[in-house]
C-alpha cells in the first residue's frame, strides 16, 4: 500500500464533499482502536462469550477418501451466532460505533445475512437500526426480513436502479450523508470506500490466525491451499490473511452463475470481463459495460451476486498472490449434496462455491497435501432455494398446501 487505503492502482475514498469528515474520524477512530489493548481485549471477550469463537477445524475425512487427493479441513464459520462469518465484522464495527458515542446503526444487505448480522449487533449494544434493502430482494428473501424486524430493525425497501444490493448501498451512504453525526455506516464486506476493505479484513482476519493455528496443532504443517468463496471478499480475506506470508496457495471461487459466457454470472475477476473503475466510492474491479454502467449479475447465491469485489483481493490477484476461479450454478449444487451426504455438514450456497472450486483441484493433488475449505455460512437459510433448484417434490407440495391452507 502507498497511499492510505490504496492498493496499487485500487482501493481509495471516492466519497462526496459532506462525508469526507465522517470517513477521516472513522479511519482515525478505526487505527487508534486497534492499537488498543482495551479493545483488543473486549472484542475477544466479545467473539469468545458471545460469537462462538474460536470456530472450530473440521477434518473432512469420507470426502478425503471419496476424492481421493489431498486430506481435506473445513473451517466452521457456519458455527457463529447468525450462521455465519458475517458477526465477526459486525460485533467489531459495534464496538468501535459505542466508543464513537454512536447511537444508531445503519447496514445495506443483499441477502439478507449481513442484514440479521448488524440486527442482532444493534439489540446487544442498543442501537436504532435500519437496514437498506432492494425491493427484489426483500421479495425474494423473506425470511430474513422477518427476522430483521423481529430483532428490532426496520428494513427499507430500495426502489431504485435494479433494486438489488449495489442499490442498497447507494441508499444507506445517502442516509449517512445526513445522519452521520449519531450514525455508523456498518458496510458487510471487505469493499467501498477506504477504510472499510482494510477494517473489514481486520475484523475477519480472526478466521485465518485460528485455522493457522488449527492445522499446524492438528497436522503439523500448513496447508497446500487455501479455498474460500468470494462476494464482496469478506471471508476470502478473512482466511487468506492468515497465510499471506507462507507458502500457501490461496484460491478464491467467484460465483459463475449459468456460464462465463451466458451474461448470468458475478465473476469480475476470473471471467477476465471485470474491468477497473470507481464506483460506490471505491476503484477496483467492477462488471460494467463501456459506459461505466452496472451490468447486472446472476448467482444461485444471493451472498455472492455483487458488481464490485474487494479492492485488496484484487491487487493480490493482479500481484499473482491469489488465484481466482469461478463455479457455475449447477456445480455448486453438485458440490452442496456432496458435502451433505458424506460429511453431513450444510454449507450455505457462497460456501459451496468453495468446495466446487476445491473438489475439482483435490484429485489431482498428493495424499500427503491438505487443503483447508472456509465453511463461510450455514445453509439452512437456503431452503427455498435448494429445494427449488432440485426439483424436490415434497417441498412443492408443502408449499402449495400452505397457499391453499391461507386462502381458505
Ligand atoms: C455474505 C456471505 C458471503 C459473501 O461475502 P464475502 O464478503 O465475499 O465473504 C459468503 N458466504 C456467506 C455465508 C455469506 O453470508
Amino acid at each position: 500500500m502507498n497511499r492510505k487505503g490504496y492498493y496499487g492502482e485500487l482501493g481509495g475514498m471516492f466519497v462526496p464533499e459532506v462525508l469526507i469528515r465522517t470517513f477521516e474520524e472513522l479511519v482515525a477512530a478505526f487505527e487508534e482502536a486497534r492499537d488498543d489493548p482495551g479493545f483488543q481485549q473486549e472484542y475477544q471477550e466479545i467473539l469468545s462469550s458471545y460469537s462462538c469463537r474460536p470456530t472450530p477445524l473440521t477434518f473432512a475425512r469420507n470426502l478425503s477418501e471419496y476424492l481421493g487427493g489431498a486430506a481435506i479441513y473445513v473451517k466452521r464459520e457456519d458455527l457463529g451466532h447468525t450462521g455465519a462469518h458475517k458477526i465477526n465484522n459486525v460485533m467489531g464495527q459495534g464496538l468501535l460505533a459505542e466508543r464513537m458515542g454512536k447511537k444508531r446503526v445503519i447496514a445495506e444487505t443483499g441477502a439478507g445475512q449481513h442484514g440479521i448480522a448488524t440486527a442482532t449487533m444493534a439489540a446487544r449494544f442498543g442501537f436504532q437500526c435500519t437496514i437498506y434493502m432492494g425491493e427484489v430482494d426483500v421479495a425474494r428473501q423473506r425470511p430474513n426480513v422477518f427476522w430483521m424486524e423481529q430483532l428490532g430493525a426496520q428494513v427499507v425497501s430500495v426502489r431504485d436502479g435494479s433494486r438489488t444490493l449495489k442499490d442498497a448501498m447507494n441508499e444507506a451512504f445517502r442516509d449517512w450523508a445526513t445522519n452521520m453525526s449519531d450514525t455508523h455506516y456498518v458496510l458487510g464486506t471487505a469493499s467501498g470506500p477506504h477504510p472499510f476493505p482494510e477494517m473489514v479484513t481486520y475484523f475477519q482476519s480472526v478466521i485465518g490466525r485460528e485455522a493457522r493455528a488449527q492445522i499446524l496443532e492438528r497436522a503439523g504443517r500448513l496447508p497446500a491451499r487455501v479455498y474460500a468463496c468470494v462476494g464482496g471478499g469478506s471471508n476470502a480475506m478473512g482466511i487468506f490473511s492468515g497465510f499471506l506470508h507462507d507458502p500457501v496457495e490461496l484460491v478464491g471461487v467467484e460465483a459463475g452463475g449459468k456460464g462465463l459466457t451466458s451474461g448470468l454470472h458475478a465473476s469480475r475477476l476470473a471471467s477476465g470481463q471485470g474491468t477497473v473503475g470507481v464506483a460506490q466510492g471505491y476503484k477496483t474491479y467492477f462488471l460494467q459495460d463501456q459506459d461505466g454502467q452496472m451490468k447486472g449479475t446472476h448467482s444461485i447465491a444471493a451472498g455472492l451476486d455483487y458488481v464490485g469485489v474487494s479492492p485488496i483481493l484484487s491487487h493480490l490477484r493482479d500481484r499473482g498472490r491469489v488465484r481466482v476461479e469461478a463455479a457455475e450454478d449447477a456445480e455448486v449444487l453438485e458440490a452442496f449434496s456432496l458435502v451433505l451426504r458424506k460429511e453431513g455438514l450444510i454449507p450455505a450456497l457462497e460456501s459451496a462455491h468453495a468446495f466446487a472450486g476445491a473438489f475439482r483441484e483435490i484429485p489431482e493433488m498428493s495424499r500427503q497435501d491438505l487443503v483447508i475449505i472456509n465453511q463461510s455460512g450455514r445453509g439452512d437459510k437456503d431452503i427455498f432455494t435448494i429445494a427449488e433448484a432440485l426439483g424436490d417434490p415434497g417441498w412443492r407440495n408443502f408449499l402449495r398446501e400452505k397457499a391453499e391452507a391461507d386462502r381458505a
